[in-house]
């Protein structure tokens, strides 16, 4: 599932292409993918483009925002050509030539550049909801704070975290605690810190904290850098993979040696039903 990293790659990709774009059509192909009615944005204008969590807004000059959640394996991709939607690379799930099978959504700007919206698990979805709304939707309004934001202090980390007296991991992914951190990212992040994923965490002292917090921005910093991970089907905003996953400590790598050369082997048990993989001689 594309998380935060992935969503803001998305986000950073897409705002230099189509804000002050005019939308002139919407093709809806699979019509459970798109909330709302179509004919309210046509005609509208990108105004700016913000992220909450994994969640990605269009802000349009109608007063109305495009709340768009890619879920397992939607992507957002760019052309700048629509009718001729060729890529020199193939995109996951849908191919070099886009509309795909996997195709959903299209939206068609003034200048004739596309975005198609795919989607090969068909989880995701594109609504329409008064700018001015978007903060109350129920989906949104759950979330913890962002974490590159200033509001994510340390102290407010330690808060979040003491309280808590599941395992450390889950509460890192628990979206109404910390917004838009995933599977991946809570992994990378407690191998990097050093700390057992199964850790109750009200039981983490202040310097744990304290690494996991570092740990947490940091391996969440490299997923942007790195333009997000691929290992599914998540690219950027024009259609290409991102690399981090080239950079994973631990994640799906059970049974290799510990990249921190410990001598020990990354090890695969299963919390709330998600892979969890860390270093049994280096997190404790
Ligand atoms: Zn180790």
């Amino acid at each position: 599932m594309p998380e935060l990293p992935e969503v803001e790659t998305i986000r950073l990709g897409l705002q230099g292409k189509i804000v002050g774009l005019k939308i002139s059509d919407v093709e809806i192909r699979l019509p459970k993918i798109f909330q709302g009615n179509p004919k309210d944005i046509v005609g509208s204008k990108v105004l700016n483009l913000r992220r909450r969590a994994k969640i990605l807004l269009i802000d349009l000059d109608n007063n109305l925002s495009l709340v768009i959640h890619l879920k397992l394996s939607g992507q957002l991709v760019y052309h700048k050509d629509g009718k001729q939607a060729t890529f020199g690379h193939p995109i996951p799930f849908a191919g070099t030539v886009l509309p795909a099978k996997t195709t959903h959504v299209i939206f068609t700007f003034s200048d004739n550049s596309v975005l198609y919206f795919n989607d090969v698990r068909q989880f995701g979805y594109v609504k329409i909801v008064k700018t001015s709304e978007v903060e109350k939707l129920k989906a949104i309004e759950e979330f913890g704070p962002e974490p590159l934001t200033y509001e994510f202090t340390p102290e407010k980390f330690k808060e979040i975290i003491l309280k808590k007296k599941m395992p450390v991991k889950l509460v890192l992914m628990d979206q109404a605690q910390i917004a838009g951190v995933g599977n991946i990212y809570a992994n990378e992040a407690l191998f990097l810190s050093k700390i057992h994923p199964e850790r109750k965490a009200n039981t983490l002292d202040d310097n744990e904290i304290k690494k996991l917090y570092d740990a947490l921005l940091e391996v969440l910093k490299m997923g942007i850098k790195y333009g997000g991970s691929s290992e599914n089907a998540y690219v950027n905003a024009l259609g290409e993979k991102g690399t981090m996953q080239d950079h994973f400590m631990v994640y799906g790598k059970a049974g290799k040696p510990c990249p921190k050369s410990c001598g020990g082997t990354v090890k695969r048990i299963t919390q709330a039903g998600r892979g969890t993989f860390f270093c049994p001689s280096c997190q404790k």
